[in-house]
């Protein structure tokens, strides 16, 4: 017998999403504003704690996009990235004719390094004679950053930090939402995201009349005319009511989701606990509350044999696991090493292209059942 596909992170309905979606159609609001845009901000703000508006966008990249613009960042400005991230977290920097500059992660949290960030911004004042336009920290897999030491530095310097928490819905540390402690910060809704919209995300702003602002970039800066005047370029970046209606179903279910991803992360730690050369990532410190939106799993052991790629170990145990029906995914190959990115001014300790070559994702989605996991942890033991 074929064997259950058990997929990295699946999308899953709540069954309240069509009452939204149907709403829409009877009331004819099949548009990018509506009913559904106006409720999945509120619930959004409310999930966040209460002090932020958000703006529901078409994308967590056009959320980084408009952050970028809201800010004013433009040709000849340079912005400070996490080097290993998705590369949707930087490519943004580059539409407005900036030069990202990447910065390598500490080992504990996998995120930006505050000690290497505040080397970057003083070595870049001593080059350029000016300070990076913005810092873009990132939540990989979820897991917080050091946000109070990011933003300490940050402050102390007056540049405004841009948190992409793409993948950090629902995290928290100290409490507080990740993506709630810079100017902005950015979500994401795409397919295999914590929550989606089937493709969507959102700017979280600090209040009511920046996000103004953000609606006015996102609906093509058009000028409060009875005609079409623009004095400055917008975009189509808003979220359609149907998206968001499909949002607010999945608002209804999100406590489940998070409360089953954070259990997926006991099974597997439980399952590698007798083996020493497999780690299953964890919060280092109690005030951090990752969402494990995808747990990942570290080999210490192995060899970092195909320079600027995985492990040969690592892709002998996804194809392993590929043959029985078990997606993994490689962690994110570091911005620094990536051909796109070659020329960027990168600091590193070697921690990411340590890292990257000897991880790989597991499926953790709200689909992956306990059995589920018991399998992907008994197939990866064989490997070993
Ligand atoms: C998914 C993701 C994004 C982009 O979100 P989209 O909604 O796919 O545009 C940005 N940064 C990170 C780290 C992501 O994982």
């Amino acid at each position: 017998m074929e064997s259950k596909k058990v997929l990295l992170c699946l999308a899953h309905m709540s069954g309240n999403e069509m009452k939204y979606i149907q709403e829409a159609f009877d009331t004819n609001w099949v548009v990018p504003l509506g009913p559904n845009v106006d409720g999945f901000e509120d619930d959004l703000e409310k999930f966040i704690g209460g002090k932020h508006s958000v703006v529901a966008l078409s994308s967590g990249t056009s959320a980084i996009h408009l952050a970028l613009v809201a800010l004013g960042v433009g040709h000849g400005d340079e912005v400070i990235c996490q080097s290993f991230t998705f590369d949707a977290s930087a490519n943004p920097v580059v539409y407005q004719g900036a030069t990202p500059i990447f910065i390598d992660s500490e080992e504990k949290t996998w995120n930006m390094d505050p000690n290497l960030l505040e080397d970057a911004i003083k070595d870049r004042i001593k080059k350029t004679g000016k300070k990076p336009k913005a810092i873009i920290p990132v939540y990989l897999y979820g897991m917080p950053a050091y946000i109070d030491e990011i933003m300490d530095i940050a402050n102390r310097y007056e540049i405004p930090v841009i948190e992409d928490a793409a993948e950090a819905f629902g995290s928290t540390y100290k409490g507080q939402v990740c993506g709630t402690f810079g100017t902005f910060g950015i979500m994401s809704f795409n397919g295999n995201k914590m929550i989606t919209t089937s493709g969507g995300g959102a700017l979280i702003c600090p209040d009511q009349k920046i996000a103004d602002r953000v609606l006015y970039f996102a609906t093509q800066a058009r000028q409060p005319k009875p005609y079409y005047l623009h004095t400055e370029i917008g975009y189509n970046y808003r979220m359609s009511n149907i998206c968001a209606g499909i949002g607010r179903g999945q608002m209804t279910i999100v406590d489940e989701h998070l409360a089953h991803h954070r259990h997926l992360k006991d099974v597997y730690v439980e399952g590698f606990k007798s083996l020493d050369e497999a780690v299953i990532k964890v919060s280092p410190e109690s005030y951090m509350d990752s969402n494990y939106w995808l747990n990942t799993i570290f080999f210490k052991n192995v060899v970092d044999d195909c320079p600027g790629e995985p492990s040969s170990e690592v892709m002998k145990i996804q194809n392993h696991l590929a043959s029985v029906n078990i997606e993994t995914r490689p962690l994110w190959k570091p911005m620094h090493t990536q051909p796109i990115y070659k020329d960027a001014p990168f600091y590193g300790n070697g921690v990411s292209s340590r890292i990257f070559p000897k991880g790989l994702c597991l499926p953790s989605g709200p689909y992956v059942t306990d059995e589920d996991a018991k399998r992907v942890i008994e197939e990866i033991k064989n490997c070993l």
